[in-house]
């Protein structure tokens, strides 16, 4: 116990030439914190008897903190997982333009809620929306913070305490706890459920709509599941039909929602926003960092009227975008608008990404590395879009002693590599792994390999 004693004080360590190399580069309070918690672990380390570490060391133990405490949790990871919109790694990558967009309007000022020609006080739902109208020829537009904002403020806005109709089928969950059904009930609206699990009429819809009154039928998108077998559903412009004739709106919730068709990829067809809006719905709400391949958004677009009355509802403002999604949101669109949506959004890039070069640049990684083959597997486009669909595409495989310890390291990798396991082989599908991040993919592959 006694040399504890010799335990260096805080003032002394402050005071090495250490200490002033690390208070110039992370400030004096984080220095001292460190030296603090560095001094407390080495007291309690002894007592249960370890012994006292040099100076040295006890300094490197401080830099180990100072360097861990700086690093940021959110970092940038290597997706070689092969799932091109993985939730759990940002969904959607962004495009160049949208970035750059992003940079301009954040360093500095901006427009954001400023009318140049009037040199007063303007919306900042002009910027975006503007696009999404032309783009999809919707009467109007809104954009909010997410998807799951904007089924919950539609609700709020037009059902409240009121009736709304939803089938069954389509209570669904949609990943991380998020539950249509609850966001219906958060939004005070009184849900009226129709039909079983696998079958809905439009009888069932008539039947609601002439027991009670009934502020908003509302159909959401299953997303991430597919019911097969024995299964029935009535099309979008039946549902809208019969609301309509008794002059109720119809919300339909496309999670996803497209403005690209999947189809010609080799995929299902996802529903499009262009196709809801043209069989009638009132209102059509998506993600934006999905199948749109732009920042996280909730695009809500449809009947003017009633797009007016979710922008003037209390929580519009809660759940409103800030600039830097607006920024990025608009440069997505205008691939879109442009037509060069598929060469320029990442995620299109990577549906729409030629078999020969997915196999040749799986190729090069092995001859690179001078180890591993090269197998067909298959990518999945991911992010509640899709289910049970996939598309051929080309691993990287190796052959490496327990896998699973070998995708760890990569994962503690500088960038962090995501790879996964498939018949025991350590895998990994350049389909998802972008063009600059190759490089870091090899070094981060080949370092772990002689770990
Ligand atoms: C993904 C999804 C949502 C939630 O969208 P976020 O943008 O993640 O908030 C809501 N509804 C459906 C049908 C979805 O697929």
């Amino acid at each position: 116990m006694s040399d504890l004693r010799n335990l260096p004080s805080v003032d002394k360590l402050v005071n090495t030439h250490q200490g002033s190399e690390w208070i110039a580069n992370f400030g004096r309070p984080l220095t001292i914190d460190a030296i603090r918690s560095m001094l407390d672990d080495v007291r309690t380390d002894h007592k249960s008897g370890g012994s006292l570490p040099s100076q040295a060391v006890l300094l490197d133990k401080v830099l180990d903190k100072l360097n861990f405490w700086v690093v940021p949790t959110l970092r940038p990871v290597i997706n070689a997982s092969g799932v091109i919109i993985h939730t759990n790694l940002g969904r959607a990558p962004m495009s160049q333009a949208a970035l750059q967009a992003t940079h301009q309007v954040s360093v500095g000022y901006s427009n954001l809620e400023y009318d140049l020609g009037k040199g007063q006080r303007g919306s900042r739902l002009l910027h975006a929306e503007t696009l999404l109208t032309r783009l999809i020829g919707a009467e109007a537009a809104l954009v909010v913070n997410n998807n799951a904002a904007a089924v919950l403020l539609a609700l709020t806005a037009l059902v409240h305490r009121r009736r709304v109709v939803i089938a069954r089928s389509q209570l669904v969950e949609i990943g991380g706890g998020f539950r249509v059904p609850d966001v219906m009930k958060q939004s005070g609206a009184k849900l009226v459920e129709i039909g079983t699990t696998n079958r809905i009429h439009l009888r069932d819809y008539q039947q609601a709509i002439d027991e009670q009154p009934i502020k908003l039928i509302m159909r959401a998108h299953r997303s991430n599941f597919a019911i097969v077998g024995f299964t029935t559903e009535p099309p979008l412009d039946e549902i809208v039909a019969a609301a309509h004739a008794a002059e109720i709106p119809v919300l339909d919730d496309l999670g996803s929602g497209t403005l690209l068709d999947t189809a010609p990829y080799g995929l299902a067809h996802e529903p499009m926003v262009q196709e809801s809006l043209a069989a009638g719905a009132d209102l059509v709400c998506f993600s934006g960092d999905k199948l749109l391949g732009g920042p996280q958004a909730g695009i809500i677009v449809g009947r003017s009227e009633l797009v007016a009355k979710l922008k003037k509802h209390p929580l519009a403002r809660a759940v409103r975008s800030d600039k830097m999604t607006l920024a990025a949101l608009s440069a997505t669109l205008l691939h879109y608008l442009k037509d060069e949506a598929v060469s320029e959004i990442p995620i299109w890039r990577m549906i729409s990404a030629d078999q020969a070069e997915i196999q040749a640049r799986a190729q090069g990684w092995a001859t690179n590395l001078k180890s591993g083959k090269v197998i067909p597997g298959e990518s999945t486009v991911g992010g509640g879009s899709l289910p049970g669909e996939s598309m051929p595409t080309f691993l990287l495989a190796l052959d490496i002693p327990h896998p699973d310890r070998f995708l760890k390291r990569l994962r503690q990798n500088d960038p962090p590599i995501i790879g996964r396991i498939q018949d025991s082989l350590a895998v990994f599908d350049p389909r998802t792994v972008l063009p600059e991040q190759g490089e870091y993919l090899l070094n981060g592959i080949q370092t772990s390999i002689n770990e």
